[in-house]
């Protein structure tokens, strides 16, 4: 063992260290095969062991990836083999919910869904629901300022985050633990940690803003012909419901079939045969005059032609199916290789811009498979893409999803981050001078370069 880890284990305790086959042995994604491939992984218990692992680290010039849950999309928490992990695993706890204020006080290593629960225990909610929420940790949600199905109400992780620790590459702990709404007070510090992919510090402790728990959920999901009225209905439900809309989830006819037709689970509830089909949730406060809202939203919705199909879910099992039909993204697996896409683009853009990749694709490859759904109501649409013999088709199914954006305005990144991935293709969605920036406020933060060096953009 060197002298930099024989130090680091003196600071973070007896198996505070894992090196050889411990680190072998762990994967280095959720959704991936191969193993981690850093020298070590320090697991710190505290701010206090995080901050010397990193003092010491900066020192030795030894590059450092924060590990959380490790089911992000975008190999960014991918560690090279003279890198060292450091993982908040043993910094899970749940400080403390206060219900009046309706703030969460949690260490970064804390599951999602442990953070669900804890807010649900005391009436209130987290909002932030993505499908990996029993393995993610709430640093690893701030780091990538994770988005989920819920956005359109209550906003990216961005929004729900008060305040935060964070320890800089050199050691420094910036504690900025604010706990209001309100604080104009100079620069607003925690938007340095949020959504950077741990490349500028690593948090610790995180204040999460809780919400009311709903105490209804209305759920529908339309079948639709044409995209435009997709559109429409989007407006219509939005402005009909006065605010409750808390989901807007598109399928293209193609993730629909997949997601109900054997081996899949599910069953159709409505007819195979439409363009698109929509999920609309509206959560809100007063479960009678919201179903009625709902339903008069929808009546008027259908008056205006916008409906060509529509089932109301009428218990929490068929408004479950009805969610099971967006999330078993699994199907996907029938396919080997696929390719998972996170874009985001004006919505008024979308039938086009699909059209495009669907065109490029069969160009290049002829026969594929682009399974298209979304968050559409925040202009966020997801590919599953199969196409191609083996992966080295990844680098061509990439150019036909992410060049058409770059004509468009719109985002290579809709809410995975970019990592290794997208680092390629980063210029297509930020000027000269967007990424100049980024490069100043790194070397400002991290001027040694060791904090996930090489993801993002090079320096
Ligand atoms: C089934 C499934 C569904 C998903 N659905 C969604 C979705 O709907 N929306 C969405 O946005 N994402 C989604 N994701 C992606 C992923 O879950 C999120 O990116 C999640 O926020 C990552 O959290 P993590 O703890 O696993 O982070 P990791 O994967 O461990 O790390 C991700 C990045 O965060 C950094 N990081 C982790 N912890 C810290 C820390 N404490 N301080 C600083 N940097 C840190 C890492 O270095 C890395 O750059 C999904 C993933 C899966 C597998």
């Amino acid at each position: 063992m060197s002298e930099l880890l024989r130090a680091v284990s003196e600071i973070v305790g007896s198996g505070g260290l894992l090196v050889g086959d411990d680190v072998a042995a762990r994967s280095s994604g959720i959704w991936r095969s191969d193993p981690i491939a850093a020298k070590a992984i320090a697991r710190p218990r505290n701010t206090e062991e995080v901050s010397r692992v990193l003092a010491l680290c900066n020192a030795a010039r030894q590059p450092v990836v924060a590990h959380g849950g490790l089911t992000g999309l975008a190999e960014s928490a991918i560690a090279a083999p003279a890198e060292l992990a450091l993982s908040l695993e043993r910094m899970n706890a749940i400080v403390e919910v206060d219900a009046v204020e309706r703030t969460l006080v949690a260490e970064a290593g804390a599951v999602l869904e442990a953070v669900q629960e804890a807010a649900d225990e005391e009436g209130l909610m987290f909002p932030l629901d993505i499908g990996a929420r029993g393995s993610c940790t709430v640093g690893g949600n701030i780091a990538t300022n994770a988005g989920g199905n819920r956005v359109i109400r209550y906003g990216m992780t961005r929004e729900l985050v008060l305040g935060l620790e964070a320890v800089l590459a050199d050691g420094t702990v910036v504690s900025s633990l604010n706990r209001m709404i309100k604080n104009n007070a100079g620069y607003d510090l925690k938007q340095l940690f949020i959504g950077t992919e741990g490349s500028l510090g690593v948090v610790t402790r995180v204040v999460l803003r809780l919400r009311e728990k709903p105490r209804s959920e209305d759920t529908l999901l339309v079948a639709v012909e044409d995209f435009p009225k997709v559109l429409a209905l989007l407006k219509a439900m939005d402005a009909g419901l006065g605010g409750t809309l808390s989901a807007f989830e598109v399928l293209w006819n193609n993730f629909y079939r997949l997601v109900t037709t054997p081996p899949a689970n599910q069953k159709p509830p409505l007819a195979q045969d439409y363009p698109y089909y929509v999920l609309i949730e509206a959560m809100g406060g007063d479960p009678e005059a919201d179903h009625a809202r709902v339903e008069r939203a929808f009546e008027d919705a259908f008056a205006a032609g916008l409906v060509a199909d529509a089932v109301l879910a009428t218990s929490d099992a068929q408004r479950r199916a009805m969610w099971a039909i967006r999330d078993d993204v699994a199907q996907l697996n029938q396919h080997d290789p696929w390719f998972v896409f996170d874009v985001s683009l004006r919505a008024s853009d979308m039938e086009q811009y699909v059209a495009e990749v669907n065109r490029r694709l069969g160009a290049r490859f002829g026969q594929y498979a682009n399974y298209t759904f979304g968050h559409v109501g925040d202009g966020n649409i997801h590919f599953g893409t199969a196409a191609g013999d083996g992966p080295e088709a990844y680098d061509d199914v990439k150019q036909a999803v992410y060049e058409p954006l770059a004509a468009i305005g719109g985002s290579i990144s809709a809410e995975h981050g970019v990592g290794l991935d997208k680092k390629k293709y980063l210029r297509l969605s930020r000027s000269d001078e967007e990424i100049a920036l980024m490069r100043k406020l790194k070397r400002a933060l991290d001027p040694n370069g060791i904090l996930n060096p090489g993801k993002i953009f090079d320096l």
